[in-house]
C-alpha cells in the first residue's frame, strides 16, 4: 500500500491479455525517434518521466487506448500530450488511405476535453511549450469570446482543448466538425462528470469516429468514471499510481 507503486492491468478477460510493454525509464527510451520532443524536453529540464509517464508513454506510443488513474500534479499532461503529437504525425499517413475522407482531412484531429477554463488553458500552453511541428491548437471555453473562437476554428485547427460545454454549443450550430478527431483525450473525467458534463460529452461523442485512440485521466475511480471508460474506450490498459480500491 506504498504510495508511489505504479499498477497496470489489461482490462481484457482473462486469457485474453496482450502482453503490456515495458515502462519507459529515461525520456530517450519513449522519444528516441523524435528528437524535436527530446530538444523540447532537455530544453525545459525535466530529469526523468514521472512514474504515470514511464508507463503511459509505451501504451499510447503502441496505439492503445489508455485510463491513466494518478492524483492532480503527476503529469498527466504530458503524459497524454506528447504521443498526441506523435499521433498527428502518423494519422497523416494512416488518414490519407483509409481512414478519413478527403474532404474531412483538413480539420482537426486531436481533442482533450477537460473540466474548466483554468486547465483548457493549462493544457494550451504546455501544448506550446513542447509546440511539435506547426501544429495549431485552440482553446474553447464558456464565458470565453465565442466569436473569437469560431474564426479560429475556421482558420484552421490542428488541436481543440475544450471545455465539454461551449465545444458541444459550437458542434450543434455546425461551426466546429469533430468528424476528422482521431485522438480523443477525456482529462479530469471525474471532475467532467462532478460538473454534469455527462449529456454533453455523450453528444460529442456522437460525432468522433470509433476507430479513434482514447485516453482517460482521472484523480480517482469512481462508478461514473468506470461507466465512461467502459462506453468510450475501447480494451484500454489502466495504469494507477497509489492505492485504488478495485
Ligand atoms: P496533472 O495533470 O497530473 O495534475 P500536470 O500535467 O499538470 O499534472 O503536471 C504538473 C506539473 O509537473 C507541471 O508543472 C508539469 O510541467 C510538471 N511535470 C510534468 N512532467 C514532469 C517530469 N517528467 N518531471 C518533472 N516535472 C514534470
Ligand atoms: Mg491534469
Amino acid at each position: 500500500k506504498e504510495n508511489n507503486n505504479i499498477f497496470v492491468d489489461d482490462l481484457k478477460e482473462e486469457g485474453e491479455k496482450r502482453p503490456i510493454p515495458n515502462p519507459c525509464r529515461t525520456f530517450l527510451e519513449a522519444f528516441e525517434l523524435y528528437p524535436e520532443i527530446m530538444e523540447n524536453i532537455e530544453r525545459v529540464g525535466f530529469v526523468k518521466p514521472t512514474p504515470i509517464q514511464s508507463q503511459a508513454w509505451p501504451v499510447l506510443l503502441s496505439g492503445e487506448d489508455l485510463i491513466a488513474i494518478a492524483q492532480t500534479g503527476t503529469g498527466k499532461t504530458l503524459a497524454y500530450l506528447l504521443p498526441g503529437f506523435i499521433h498527428m504525425d502518423v494519422r497523416f499517413l494512416f488518414i490519407s488511405f483509409i481512414c478519413v475522407p478527403r474532404d474531412e482531412q483538413g480539420g482537426p484531429g486531436m481533442l482533450v476535453l477537460t473540466p474548466t477554463r483554468e486547465l483548457a488553458l493549462q493544457i494550451e500552453t504546455e501544448c506550446k511549450k513542447y509546440r511539435y511541428k506547426s501544429y495549431k491548437s485552440i482553446c474553447i471555453y464558456g464565458g470565453g469570446d465565442r466569436r473569437g473562437q469560431i474564426n479560429l476554428v475556421k482558420s484552421g485547427v490542428d488541436i481543440v482543448i475544450a471545455t465539454p460545454g461551449r465545444l458541444n454549443d459550437l458542434q450543434m450550430n455546425e461551426l466546429i466538425s469533430l468528424r476528422s478527431i482521431t485522438y480523443l483525450v477525456l482529462d479530469e473525467a471525474d471532475r467532467m462528470l462532478d460538473m454534469g458534463f455527462e449529456p454533453q460529452i455523450m453528444k460529442i461523442l456522437l460525432d468522433i469516429r470509433p476507430d479513434r485512440q482514447t485516453v482517460m485521466t482521472s484523480a480517482t475511480w469512481p462508478t461514473g468514471v468506470r461507466r465512461l471508460s467502459k462506453s468510450y474506450l475501447k480494451n484500454p490498459i489502466m495504469v494507477y499510481v497509489g492505492t485504488l480500491d478495485l
